[in-house]
Order: structure tokens, then sequence, then C-alpha cells
């Protein structure tokens, strides 16, 4: 089992829709949705950001996990992909490959 990720909240509210797409592709995440079967997912946005959703964890109240919530564009059904990983592998692969 490998280390838990730790990412500074800030970078993940900073991400914007490009480099969460750009994501989604390159680790091939947007199968059809498993409710309808359908295959356009939406990231929802709020005030110019995307929203991530945060629930703390019942045995560490201090804790919480940030998730990317994915809405199916047809039926609703929602995915929820850990943020704080997405994040992880974003930072490292813009850290490798540059900024698209
Ligand atoms: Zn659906």
């Amino acid at each position: 089992m490998s280390e838990p990720t730790k990412v500074d909240p800030s970078y993940i509210k900073s991400l914007t829709a490009d480099q969460i797409n750009q994501y989604l592709q390159r680790k091939d995440c947007e199968r059809p949705c498993e409710a309808c079967g359908h295959s356009d997912w939406l990231l929802d946005a709020w005030k110019g950001h995307i929203v991530f959703l945060s629930s703390n964890l019942p045995y560490i109240t201090e804790a919480f996990m940030i998730t990317l919530p994915l809405t199916c564009s047809f039926c609703g059904n929602m995915r929820q992909l850990n943020a704080t990983r997405v994040a992880r592998d974003i930072k490292d692969w813009e850290a490798e490959h540059g900024q698209e």
C-alpha cells in the first residue's frame, strides 16, 4: 500500500476545467455511466471554480476527504473521484511535462 497523498486544498481549489479534463482523458476515466450507459460527464462549477465536495471523517473530526463529483448529463448519476489523488497526479504530470 502506498503512502497517503497530501495536497494543499488551495491547490485543489485552483484546478481548472481544462486541467481536470486533460486528467480524465489521460486516465481514460470517462467510461459509460453505470446507470444509463451514456458517456457525457459534467464538471460542476460555482463562481468560476470547479465544485469539490468534502466529508469529515467520522473518527478524526479535524480531518476530511475532498472529492471531485462527475455528473452524468443524461441521467444525473454521480461519480466521485478522490480530489487529492487527482490533484497530486496533475501536479506531478505538469512538473514533468509542463502545463498544456
Ligand atoms: Zn447516466
